[in-house]
This record gives C-alpha cells, sequence and structure tokens, in this order.
C-alpha cells in the first residue's frame, strides 16, 4: 500500500513538471526561422561550410601542415603542398596548399580540422546552403572555400 502511494506521488510529481514546462513555453515567442523567404539567425558557434582564412597582408593561413586531414574522422580533407617562393609568396609559412578540398559527401561538420589547426586558417562559416542532386558538386575546391581578397563585409567567419 505505501508503496503504492509512493508511485501515485511520483506519477503525479512528474505530471505536474510536465505540465509546468508546457504552460511555461506557451507564453515564450515561437523560435520559427521563416527560411527562404527570410534570411536565417544563426548562433555564433553555428558549424556551416568551412572558410580558409587569410592574415592582415591577405596571405593565406594555412601553411599545409596536413593536421587538419590528419585529424578528420571523415576523411575527407585532400591537400597537396607546395613551396612559397620570393617570386610567389602565398602564405607566411615555407608551405602552402596548392591544393585543398574538402568533399562534403563526407563532411560530418565535426570540427577536429578547426580545432587542430594550428594556425586558424580553417574556420566554420554559416554557409548551409549545401543541397544538390550532383554528388560531385559537393567537392568544394580552395578556391570556393578561401576567404576573399580584400575581405568582403558578407562574410561570417567563426
Ligand atoms: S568538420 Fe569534421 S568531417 Fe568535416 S572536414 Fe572537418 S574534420 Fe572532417
Ligand atoms: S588548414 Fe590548418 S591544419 Fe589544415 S593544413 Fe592548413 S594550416 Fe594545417
Amino acid at each position: 500500500m505505501g508503496a503504492t502511494l509512493y508511485e501515485l506521488k511520483a506519477a503525479a510529481g512528474a505530471l505536474l513538471k510536465g505540465f509546468a514546462v508546457t504552460f511555461r513555453n506557451l507564453w515564450r515567442k515561437p523560435v520559427t526561422e521563416h527560411y527562404p523567404d527570410a534570411p536565417v539567425n544563426f548562433l555564433p558557434r553555428y558549424r556551416g561550410i568551412h572558410v580558409l582564412q587569410r592574415d592582415e597582408n591577405g596571405l593565406e593561413k594555412c601553411v599545409a601542415c596536413f593536421l587538419c586531414a590528419a585529424a578528420c574522422p571523415a576523411q575527407c580533407i585532400y591537400i597537396e603542398a607546395d613551396e612559397n617562393t620570393a617570386a610567389n609568396r602565398i602564405s607566411a609559412g615555407e608551405r602552402y596548399a596548392r591544393i585543398y578540398n574538402i568533399d562534403y559527401s563526407r563532411c560530418i561538420f565535426c570540427g577536429y580540422c578547426v580545432e587542430s589547426c594550428p594556425t586558424d586558417a580553417i574556420t566554420h562559416g554559416h554557409g548551409f546552403e549545401l543541397a544538390t542532386y550532383d554528388v560531385t558538386a559537393l567537392l568544394y575546391r580552395k578556391e570556393k572555400l578561401l576567404e576573399p581578397w580584400p575581405p568582403q563585409r558578407t562574410s561570417a567567419p567563426v
């Protein structure tokens, strides 16, 4: 008998807690995005399509160390490195990424590449419109990932 009363009390308590949450949210402003009719409001740490960053002089921050590719659990980053020369300086380091591809048909947006990068060269932007019928269009090359130079006001890297 005592055990049944205890269970009834616990169930009533759980029900009341549930209804309290419901009623609290009844009066809150709904969080509804009206995409595509209105721009989406992203939280600052949203992990969208990557951006390859430049330094204040416009040089690419990527020094082709391959750490991001090594950290990627989906193995979707492909890099080919090349040497900087006095006549052709692309990054501030010894090497730069001549080729830097990300295959978004495999990327799981885990952020490991961003965390592993020693120069903050790769970050997540707020791009998210990846849907396509053509899987080859999901292979993003460096030219598409690289921050434009001179900088544009619309780019929003994290
Ligand atoms: S976000 Fe994750 S899966 Fe995507 S490229 Fe970076 S490490 Fe790889
Ligand atoms: S993006 Fe960063 S981690 Fe990846 S190769 Fe370039 S410098 Fe290294």
